[in-house]
């Protein structure tokens, strides 16, 4: 019933200026993916969000992984840029990053200036498959204006998901462009009144989480087969190594000091209800 994302490379193709990647680690190989997620199975998790860098730019095949997870009786997500040829086939959710749909603001943001073009092919592209789709939008100083007309759009697809974040200065580029993209939790909680109010009428789900409700709330895991927590410590955010998935069984993960049980357990118990019908 428990939610994790594992974040297979440090490789992208594109130069996001808030980005979280784990550069320096590498990418993990297949066969320890594969261990990490029989291993996760037994430790009751049934949903796997497959993250990067971009995670099609693995050198093995990352289809095949998530192949792997649904045999696994996971549900599947993929978390991806959209640059690369996408296999649906076992695929449950496909996510996409929508920061703006300006593409000049894209390219400021460090992705393609087709980034938003060609976002929306691959997200018509899923719903025709019947993959569900999210969509990831970071709120930052630099386009903070542009969260409204995203807004106004996702109500025009067929999105089951909008999540949207407050840039978290945490690990990396994100950590070094700290001064050009930092916004204060009071302006986020405003935007996010603001975006409220046009999607009221909307069917999809609307998450939001500022920088305090994302810390430690996540089981996630680095390209080292780690899992790691992003915390606030004194003042500034930092990336937590709190050891090898392996290591790990729930109990020993649940009661680490650095996890925020009850966040984690929130957003698990959403995910486990709406990917499976009965209650917990
Ligand atoms: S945020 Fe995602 S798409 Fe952007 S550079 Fe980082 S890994 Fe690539």
């Amino acid at each position: 019933m428990y939610s994790a994302s594992i974040f297979l490379n440090d490789l992208c193709n594109y130069k996001c200026i808030y980005c979280y990647r784990h550069i320096g680690k590498g990418e993990i190989e297949k066969s320890k993916v594969f261990n990490i997620l029989d291993h996760l199975r037994k430790m009751n998790f049934s949903k796997i969000s497959f993250a990067g860098g971009e995670p099609t730019l693995v050198s093995w095949n990352v289809f095949e992984a998530i192949e792997y997870a649904k045999k696994l009786d996971f549900t599947t997500e993929l978390i991806t840029n959209g640059t690369n040829k996408i296999n649906f086939d076992y695929l449950d959710i496909l996510t996409i990053d929508i920061d703006s749909l300006k593409e000049n603001m894209n390219e400021k943001l460090g992705k393609s200036k087709k980034h938003f073009i060609r976002s929306e092919k691959i997200i018509d592209e899923a719903l025709e498959k019947e993959v569900k789709v999210k969509i990831n939008t970071v709120v930052s100083k630099i386009n903070i204006e542009d969260i409204e007309e995203i807004a106004y759009w996702i109500k025009t697809k067929n999105i089951y998901r909008w999540k949207v974040f407050q840039y978290l200065p945490s690990i990396g580029i994100a950590k070094m462009n700290k001064n050009k993209l930092e916004i204060s939790k009071k302006e986020f909680h405003e935007k996010i009144k603001r975006i409220k109010e046009i999607i009221k009428d909307w069917n999809g789900q609307f998450i939001y989480e500022d920088n305090d409700y994302m810390s430690g709330g996540y089981a996630s895991i680095d390209p080292k087969g780690h899992f790691y927590v992003s915390v606030k410590k004194d003042g500034e955010y930092k990336t937590i190594d709190i050891g090898d998935v392996l290591d790990y069984d729930i109990e020993k993960f649940l009661s680490n000091k650095y996890i925020n049980k009850e966040v984690f357990l929130k957003r698990s118990k959403i995910n486990y209800m709406y990917f499976n019908s009965e209650e917990i």
